[in-house]
């Protein structure tokens, strides 16, 4: 998952910072999990460089060696933290979880604020908190904003109740040499074409390391070849070759020879491949 947000920080300008709903979350049973919302510069796959804000969802199903989030792999009681103006880091801190309108404002006065591309649901696994997800991008689509969801996909009635809110659909395929997170090519499969099948704008991303077992990109570039010819009136998903960073369990990147043969091996078998690493990172937005 992209983004983090504790770089970037500027002083605040003296403006009067925008109000935001206080009321507290009623329990665990009517409130969403949220670490933090902000605004940032996308830096994975198709969306590099847009402006978007993030809601970055807290629970995470599945356990990748390399994740560079792990404050919000657990669905449990923790700050809540919401930029006030766009990019300032100028944090007004809840107690997560909290209700959807509070999240749905602290979007909007974030999206007003600036103009931005869309919203993105992050995570952790944005689909883990299935109601109460499809009830926060039902309210930012009711607005007219734009809602992409940045998923690890896995969850595959979550993703049938939320697709009618989605504009972008941003998968994981997990290469279990690369993540070693035990996820079924299968259940991937299903993923994506519910995602097809919905009409979302959908591509899929995978990450390559040293270790990537060539055997895995195969199948599942096969997998997602197989997934666009069953949709012939829809745009083919791109896939993108993530080159993993180092974090965590995961101490090397792939070389740049090994990035260059797997783009060839996976052009060989589908034409829509790109290579585009973390940008974010790049730039110090980690
Ligand atoms: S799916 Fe994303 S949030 Fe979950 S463990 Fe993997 S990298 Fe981390």
């Amino acid at each position: 998952m992209p983004v983090s947000t504790s770089t970037l920080g500027e002083p605040g300008s003296g403006e009067t910072a925008p109000s935001i709903d206080r009321t507290p979350a009623a329990g665990v049973e009517t409130g969403i999990y949220v670490c933090e919302v902000f605004s940032a510069i996308q830096g994975e796959a198709m969306l590099v460089g847009e402006r978007q804000v993030f809601v970055r969802l807290a629970g995470c199903n599945i356990r990748c060696a390399y994740c560079d989030q792990p404050e919000a792999l657990e669905r449990q009681p923790g700050p809540c933290m919401l930029e006030r103006r766009p990019g300032r880091r100028d944090w007004e801190v809840l107690a997560s979880p909290v209700p959807v309108a509070t999240v749905v404002d602290a979007v909007d006065i974030l999206w007003r604020a600036l103009p931005h591309h869309s919203a993105s649901l992050t995570g952790g696994e944005p689909l883990m908190q299935m109601g109460r997800t499809v009830e926060l991008a039902a309210a930012l689509h009711a607005r007219s904003i734009p809602v992409m969801a940045e998923t690890n996909g896995t969850l595959v009635g979550a993703l049938e109740r939320l697709a009618p809110f989605l504009s972008f659909v941003s998968m994981d395929v997990k290469l279990p040499s690369v993540d070693d997170a035990g996820v079924a090519l299968a259940t991937q499969r299903a993923f994506l074409d519910t995602a097809l099948a919905a009409g979302v704008a959908t591509w899929v991303k995978i990450v390559v390391g040293p270790v990537t077992d060539p055997s895995e990109l195969d199948a599942a570039v096969d997998m997602v070849a197989v997934a666009a010819s069953r949709q012939p009136g829809s745009p083919p998903p791109v896939v993108f070759l993530q080159p993993v960073t180092p974090f965590a369990a995961v101490t090397t990147a792939p070389s740049p020879g090994q990035v260059l043969g797997f783009q060839e091996r996976a052009l060989r078998r589908y034409r829509r491949v790109r290579v585009v690493p973390q940008t974010h990172k790049a730039i110090g937005q980690r």
